[in-house]
């Protein structure tokens, strides 16, 4: 494991992406293959490939306690440690130099044992001691990378794809040939195997491990999402979570975008999905769904991290599938394709269920007029796709949208090539004009990582008369030298600590930008912001000059008010 920690201590020293992958590709062509292949998984950071399906269910707590024991130090000592660094992995180091081993004694072959003993055994005593005896025999260098490997991420500026990058690079291969395996095989280091021995032409599609989504980039405007592309393919831009289907036998499981199986969340869709040809891979947007319509994204969040969604909130909240794109039809992988040829592959594949609703009519509010073979109760739907030749059609086809509760448009070139994880041009999303509040900071917290040690995490507040109601919380948007003059007026100005937080004199106004506002119990004022960030610090508002609790109440029920029931039947704009 030592040349593994060089490697890693090497690579996190560059910024240079390419100094990181000619790095990392020497290492790969120094070692054997089975240890290079090992680590390839490593530095995705990662205890097992992609594909596999164990976890170390090691959480934080079980963690720190391994670090704490290994350490002999108090959590309390551990605390004052991580303040420091924001990083468990850096604070173990510090704290096992000069009592850890100094010799490294540990193989990437016993690192990976003990992760599959970890795994295997139930119980938080019996994993702790596993990992007890795993950190023990670790120096203090591979411990910090043994706690990064378990956290999930190694930090040392690598993703997946500088791996695959470098296993390119290693063993003389084309880039995509390599991406376009490990998408298939979802084992990075089975990849480098094949690699390795020129055999990457031979993998073949596996289902079930989760692979990176397409993603858009956002539109200036109408006209310029328009010039950008040509005869551009157009959909509704869905609130929901994003999620791949796979089909196969005789199995179905939904991936979200942050790679979670959430198959359990949406047991509705499951039989109707099993209807589909095995082999198959679909893109599309999970949305809570009635009579047709979408509901507010806030509803959804209702069905999340559910062991068991119970009947009564899938009757409270139905959901449908919106599918929009296919990545794999029998078995073969279908990304090269142009989304034209997607999309007619998607076309024939649905049409031959039964139950996925077809394409509603140009200009039509509700999905399901005349010419639909299913109605509203469907549970599969093909998001429908529109064209518009002007900015003036586009902008009908936005509030048309809009009116159907969608965000917005997804304007996308029917040319381009399904890019996993990627954010290019080919994908335009076109949403409402940014949001914005001016709040007051009432409460401030420590941040983490290269913001540790600053109090940059703030909570924020709005107006309601006289008194302060807190929405929400962000911590982007300023920059260094603003978080840091903050702090100082911060600790000039605490008022008191309430669990953790540092509360302060309420003087501090921010304009702050978010997607939406949600309800939510979290907050005192009975709503939460969707992702807020800090736009600016506002130091020309006094907190009178705030928004208030009316003005939360408003942009609620703008976004989230029952537009479309007794207006859609019939209208067609
Ligand atoms: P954003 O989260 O604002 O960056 O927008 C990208 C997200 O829009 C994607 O991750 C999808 O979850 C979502 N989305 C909604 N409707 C569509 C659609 N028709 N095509 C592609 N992505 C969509």
């Amino acid at each position: 494991m030592q040349r593994f920690a060089d490697a890693c201590e090497r690579i996190g020293s560059t910024t240079r992406k390419n100094e990181k992958i000619a790095i990392l590709a020497g290492y790969f062509v120094g070692r054997r293959v089975e240890e290079a292949a090992l680590s390839a998984v490593f530095l995705s950071g990662r205890p097992f490939p992609m594909r596999d399906e164990r976890t170390l269910d090691v959480g934080a707590v079980l963690l720190w306690r391994a670090v704490s024991s290994v350490a002999g130090m108090s959590f309390e000592g551990l605390e004052v440690a991580y303040r420091r660094h924001g990083d468990l992995g850096n604070v173990a180091e510090e704290l096992l130099i000069g009592r850890a081993l100094v010799g490294s004694t540990l193989s990437l072959e016993e690192v990976r044992a003990a992760f599959d003993a970890i795994a295997a055994v139930t119980g938080p005593a019996a994993k702790l001691a596993l990992l007890e005896r795993l950190l023990r025999r670790a120096t203090a260098r591979e411990a910090k990378l043994l706690v990064k490997i378990i956290t999930g991420e190694l930090r040392i500026g690598l993703k997946e794809s500088l791996v695959e990058d470098a296993i390119a690079r290693a063993f003389n291969a084309p880039a995509a040939a390599v991406r376009r395996a490990n998408m298939l095989r979802g084992d990075v280091g089975e990849v480098l195997g094949l690699a390795a021995e020129g055999r990457l032409d031979e993998a073949r599609l596996v289902l079930f491990h989760p692979t990176g989504f397409q993603l858009a980039s956002p539109a200036e405007s109408a006209e310029d999402a328009l010039e950008r592309i040509a005869e551009a393919v157009i959909e509704d831009k869905y609130d929901g979570i994003r999620a791949h289907a796979h089909i196969g036998e005789g199995r179905v499981r939904l991936f979200s975008r942050t790679r979670d199986d959430v198959t359990r969340s949406f047991p509705e869709l499951l039989p109707e999905l099993s209807g589909l040809p095995e082999g198959t891979i679909l893109d599309g947007e999970i949305v809570a769904w009635r009579e047709g319509h979408a509901m507010p994204f806030s509803a959804l969040t209702r069905r999340l991290g559910r062991k068991v969604v119970s009947a009564a909130i899938q009757r409270e909240v139905p959901v449908a599938f919106l599918i929009f794109d296919v990545m794999a039809v029998d078995g073969q992988l279908v990304i090269d394709r142009p989304l034209s040829e997607r999309r007619a592959l998607l076309d024939d594949l649905l049409g031959r269920a039964q139950r996925v609703a077809a394409a509603p009519v140009m200009g039509q509010l509700s999905l399901f007029g005349e010419g639909t073979r299913v109605g509203p109760e469907a549970r599969l739907v093909r998001a429908p796709s529109y064209v518009a030749r002007t900015a003036e059609e586009l902008d009908a086809l936005f509030e048309l949208a809009r009116a159907r509760g969608n965000e917005g448009l997804m304007v996308k070139d029917p040319a381009s090539l399904y890019a996993p994880g990627r954010r290019g041009r080919a994908w335009l999303k076109v949403k409402r004009a940014l949001s914005t509040l001016d709040v007051v900071v009432t409460a401030v917290e420590l941040g983490h990582g290269k913001r540790a040690g600053l109090l940059s995490d703030y909570s924020f507040a709005v107006r309601d008369g006289d008194t302060l109601l807190d929405v929400g919380k962000a911590f982007s948007g300023l920059t260094d030298a603003e978080i840091i003059a903050n702090t100082k007026w911060f600790m000039a100005h605490a008022i008191g600590q309430r669990g953790g937080r540092m509360l302060v004199e309420p003087r501090m106004v921010l304009e702050v930008a978010f997607d939406a506002v949600m309800q939510s119990d979290r907050h005192a004022s009975g709503y939460a912001l969707r992702f807020p960030r800090i736009l600016r610090m506002r130091p020309d508002k006094t907190v009178e000059e705030i928004d208030t609790l009316e003005a939360v109440r408003e942009i609620y029920a703008k976004q989230h008010g029952v537009k479309v029931r007794g207006e859609e039947e019939g209208e067609a704009a």
